[in-house]
C-alpha cells in the first residue's frame, strides 16, 4: 500500500484550498494538496473556446482586492498582475439614457455622467464612492475578512464590526433603522433615480447577499463594494490569479497531487488522520497521512455525507448538513465573440472606448424587471418567463477589451452576460430544464442585446457560448448548484450561521478536520477570506505559527471571549 506523511492534507485545489496551503507552507508546515481534476484552480478557470479567445465560465472579477492575502502571500512575486478598468460599471435605459458610473480609478466620472442627465448625484452617485479607499477596505475587512465570533459571544447588532466601521465613516447616514433594512429599502430611501436603484439592486444580486432580504442592507451593499473596490481583474483572467497562488504555495514547499480524487477522510477515534484516494486516482487507493490536520476545501455536503460518512458522525449533525439549502440564485453565463462592442441605441459617444464600462446593466429603467426576475428565480423556480425588454434586464460585461491577452486583435469578447435562475435541482422544469431551453433563451438574450444596441446583430456576432448552472456543476466537481455563492443568499447564511452554527468557525465535529471552502463564511467572491479567517482558528488551536508577516483581523475574537469591547479599531 502506498503511503506518505505530511503535517497537513488539503482536499481540493480550488482557490480556497491552494490559498490555505500557501499560508500553512509559509508557516513552515509540510502540506499536500490532493485535487481531483488534472489541474488546480477550481472555479477560477479560463477556457480557450476558440484559439486566441479566452472566456471565464465562472469567476471573472477580482472581488478580493481588500484581502490581506495579497501582501501576506506576496502574490506579486508569483506573477499576479492586475488590469485596472477605466470604468467599472454603467447603465442604459429603454428610453435612451446612459450613465457611466465609474469605479475606484475613475473619480468624478459617475457624478459627471449623472449631472449630464440632470440626475442629482450625492450619495446616489456611486454611494460610498464618497468613502476613501482606506475606509472602504476597512469596511470590507470588517464584513468579510473577519472570522465569525465564538458561539459564546453576545454582540449587540449595532456593534457588529461592519456597523462600527460604517458609523465611523458614514455617520450622517447611520440610524438604528438600517439594522433591519433590506438593500432594496435602502435604495428606495437614498437613491432618487429609479434606473440607479435598478442598477444597484441588480449589481448586489450578482455580488452576494440578496437585496430583498431584511436586515442585510450592508452585506448586500458590501458585495457591490467588493466589486468596485477592485475595479479590475488579473491580467490573463482569473486563472492567472489562481496560478499566482499555486506558485506561492509551491515556492513555500507545498506538494500538489492532481488527478487524485479523495474517496475517504480517514478517521481514527474521532480524529481525522489522513485521506484515502479513490481507485481511479493517478495513485490508486494511496493513503496520505496528516499528522496535524486535514482541511477540506470541497463543499460541506460532499465533505460530511460522502468523504466522512455516517459511521463517524452524529445523526442530527448529518441531517443538518443534508438540510443545507441552496435555494438561492444561480448564474446562466453567456459569452459572445464580436467585432465591435455594443453601441447602445446606436450611439458610441455614450461609452467611448477609453471609458467603456466593464459591466453594463441594461435595460435599467424599472425596478419591476428586478422584482419579476427575483420572483421567477426564487418563487416560481424557473428561468425568466417574460423575455421582453420591459421585464428582462441583463448584466453585460466586456472586461476583455482591456486585456489584450484574452482576445485576438480586432475582436472583443463580450463576457459574461448574466441571467439569474434557480439552481438546477430546484428548477421546476427539471434539473436539465435550462439545458433543454438553451437555444430559446440564448436567442431571447441576443434579441434583447440587439434591441438595446442595434450593432449587435448579424455579422458583428461571430460566436456565442453558453454555460448554464448545470454545465457549471459538471465542469467543477465543487461548484455546488452552479452557484457563485454556494448557499441561499440570506441572513440564515450569514456570519456565525454559515453554513451551520456548529461549523461557522471552520472547526468540525471531527477533531483535526477543518473546513475551507466557499460554502463557509463569507462564501464565494470574497477571495482568500475563508483561508485568512481559518488561519486565526488554526493559530488558536496551536497548528500554525506564522512569522511576523501575519496580522490578524482587528475584529477577531479568540475562543472564550464574550463581548467585543476593546476589539476592532477602537471605535
Ligand atoms: C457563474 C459563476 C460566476 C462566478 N463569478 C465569480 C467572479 O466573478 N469572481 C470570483 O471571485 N468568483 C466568482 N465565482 C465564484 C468562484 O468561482 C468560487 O467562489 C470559487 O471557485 C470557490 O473556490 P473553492 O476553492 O471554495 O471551490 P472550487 O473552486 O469549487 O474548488 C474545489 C476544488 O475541489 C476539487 N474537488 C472536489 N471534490 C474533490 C475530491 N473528492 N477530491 C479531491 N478534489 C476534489 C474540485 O475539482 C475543485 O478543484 C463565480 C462562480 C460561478 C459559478
Amino acid at each position: 500500500m502506498q503511503e506518505e506523511h505530511f503535517d497537513i492534507v488539503v482536499i481540493g485545489g480550488g482557490h480556497n484550498g491552494t490559498t490555505i496551503a500557501a499560508y500553512l507552507s509559509k508557516c513552515g508546515l509540510s502540506v499536500c494538496i490532493v485535487e481531483a481534476r488534472p489541474e488546480c484552480g477550481g472555479g477560477q478557470e479560463n477556457t480557450e473556446v476558440r484559439p486566441g479567445f479566452r472566456i471565464d465560465p465562472h469567476a471573472t472579477y477580482l472581488y478580493g482586492g481588500a484581502a490581506p492575502g495579497f501582501e501576506q502571500l506576496e502574490l506579486w512575486r508569483y506573477g499576479f498582475r492586475q488590469v485596472y478598468y477605466p470604468s467599472m460599471a454603467g447603465l442604459v435605459t429603454l428610453d435612451g439614457k446612459a450613465a457611466n458610473l465609474g469605479g475606484r480609478f475613475s473619480p468624478g466620472l459617475a457624478e459627471q455622467s449623472l449631472a449630464a442627465l440632470g440626475v442629482e448625484g450625492g450619495i446616489a452617485g456611486g454611494f460610498l464612492s464618497s468613502m476613501d479607499p482606506g475606509a472602504t477596505k476597512e469596511l470590507l475587512r470588517a464584513l468579510f475578512w473577519t472570522p465569525p465570533h465564538p458561539p459564546t459571544a453576545e454582540v449587540d447588532p449595532a456593534d457588529m464590526p461592519w456597523w462600527q466601521v460604517f458609523r465611523k465613516h458614514m455617520a450622517p447616514l447611520w440610524s438604528e433603522r438600517l439594522l433591519d433594512m433590506s438593500y432594496v429599502d435602502f435604495l428606495e430611501e437614498f437613491v432618487a433615480w429609479e434606473p440607479l436603484r435598478t442598477f444597484g439592486a441588480f449589481a448586489a444580486w450578482y455580488c452576494g447577499a440578496h437585496p430583498s432580504w431584511d436586515g442585510m442592507a450592508l452585506q448586500s451593499l458590501g458585495g457591490t463594494m467588493l466589486y468596485s473596490y477592485s475595479s479590475g481583474s488579473p491580467r490573463g483572467g482569473m486563472h492567472t490569479y489562481a496560478h499566482a497562488i499555486i506558485r506561492a504555495a509551491l515556492a513555500k514547499g507545498t506538494r500538489i497531487l492532481t488527478n487524485a480524487p479523495v474517496e475517504e477522510i480517514v478517521v481514527h477515534n474521532g480524529r481525522a488522520v489522513g485521506v484515502r484516494l479513490s481507485a481511479d486516482a493517478a495513485f490508486p487507493e494511496k493513503t496520505i497521512w496528516a499528522d496535524k490536520a486535514v482541511i477540506s476545501a470541497v463543499d460541506v455536503q460532499s465533505t460530511f455525507l460522502r468523504l466522512v460518512g455516517n459511521r463517524h458522525l452524529d445523526h442530527g449533525f448529518l441531517q443538518a448538513v443534508s438540510d443545507i439549502s441552496l435555494k438561492g440564485g444561480s448564474l446562466w453565463v453567456m459569452s459572445v465573440i464580436c467585432r465591435e462592442l455594443p453601441k447602445y441605441h446606436g450611439r458610441d459617444e455614450w461609452f467611448p472606448t477609453e471609458v467603456y464600462p466593464s459591466c453594463v446593466v441594461a435595460p435599467a429603467d424599472s425596478m419591476e424587471s428586478f422584482h419579476a426576475q427575483t420572483r421567477d428565480a426564487y418563487s416560481f423556480r424557473r428561468l425568466p418567463q417574460d423575455l421582453s425588454p420591459e421585464h428582462l434586464t441583463m448584466m453585460i460585461c466586456a472586461h476583455d477589451m482591456y486585456d489584450t491577452t484574452r482576445c485576438v486583435e480586432g475582436y472583443h469578447v463580450l463576457s459574461p452576460i448574466y441571467l439569474e435562475c434557480p439552481p438546477p435541482e430546484y428548477d421546476v422544469t427539471g434539473p436539465d430544464g435550462y439545458n433543454r431551453q438553451k437555444a430559446e433563451v440564448t436567442k431571447a438574450a441576443l434579441d434583447l442585446l440587439g434591441e438595446m444596441a442595434p450593432n449587435m446583430r448579424g455579422d458583428n456576432i461571430v460566436d456565442v457560448f453558453v454555460n448554464t448552472p448545470l454545465d457549471s456543476e459538471f465542469r467543477n466537481t465543487g461548484m455546488t448548484g452552479g452557484n457563485w455563492y454556494a448557499a441561499r443568499q440570506d441572513s440564515d447564511q450569514w456570519f456565525s450561521n454559515r453554513p451551520l452554527a456548529d461549523l461557522a468557525r471552520y472547526r468540525t465535529p471531527i477533531e483535526s478536520l477543518y473546513m475551507c471552502h466557499q460554502t463557509m463564511h463569507p462564501g464565494g467572491l470574497c477571495l482568500m477570506a475563508v483561508p485568512y479567517n481559518l488561519m486565526h482558528i488554526l493559530i488558536n488551536d496551536g497548528i500554525a505559527q506564522p512569522g511576523s508577516w501575519w496580522y490578524p483581523s482587528p475584529w477577531y475574537m479568540a475562543d472564550g471571549a464574550s463581548h467585543l469591547a476593546g476589539h476592532g479599531a477602537g471605535l
